[in-house]
């Protein structure tokens, strides 16, 4: 899953990426609201936490200008202490969640997964088909009830497949979620990585589409 980090403040952005990263989401930070703005409407996020005092263009704005051209990503806006009016017109401009400064990063973790659940209609932190299970909280998968060992990209490969159940993604699609941006990405790769999974998988979840791409069945589907 492919977060956009929009923060002025160096220290906080970096804090975050760090959590995020370990997280095992792929990060993308942008410092003031004209970049974010500009992200945000041509690159393609599952989740927005966007900080409201930006330099350049301010948060409301940039959520505002993502609603009307139809962008619908989930956005958690971080606002400053108290700020009860920050709160509201942040919701009123198209925020999902807000969360005010200072706050945890377990906090934020646990809001930045049931926004991603919400996203695509989920409700338990448990994703799965029946056959295979992700443990979102702690990051683990299981295949029938056995533990599968994983890798950090075949982590989030199963994970952004999962969350979107019985939807077909192209190569190139799926690699704008999982690969980080410096990453030189092979146009092979993302086979390689299924090629992997598919032979760590016991029951053969991960299916593909002729010429469209791959998907997971969702639970029960025939
Ligand atoms: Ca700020």
């Amino acid at each position: 899953m492919r977060v956009l980090i929009v923060e002025d403040e160096m220290r906080l952005a970096e804090d975050l990426r760090r959590t995020l990263t370990a997280q095992n989401y792929v990060v993308t930070h942008a410092k003031d609201g004209e970049d974010a703005w500009f992200r945000g409407d041509t690159e393609d996020f599952d989740l927005v936490i966007l900080d409201l005092g930006l330099p350049r263009m301010d948060g409301f704005s940039v959520l505002k200008r993502w609603r009307e051209a139809g962008r619908g990503m989930p956005v958690l806006i971080l606002t400053a202490r108290d700020s009860w009016r920050d709160k509201v017109d942040g919701i009123d401009s198209g925020a999902d969640d807000y969360l005010t400064k200072p706050f945890r990063m377990e906090e934020l973790n646990a809001r930045v997964r049931a926004l991603l659940r919400r996203a695509v209609g989920q409700s338990s932190p448990i994703l799965s088909n029946g056959a295979v299970e992700i443990d979102t909280r702690l990051r683990t998968v299981t295949c029938e009830g056995v533990p599968v060992q994983v890798t950090p990209l075949e982590y989030r490969l199963l994970t952004f497949l999962l969350h979107h159940p019985g939807r077909v993604f192209s190569p190139a699609e799926i690699s704008a979620h999982i690969y980080e941006e410096d990453i030189d990405r092979d146009s092979n790769a993302v086979e390689v990585v299924i090629a992997r999974l598919r032979r760590k998988l016991s029951v053969p979840v991960i299916e593909n589409r002729r010429g469209q791409g791959y998907f997971i069945r969702a639970r029960g589907e025939a």
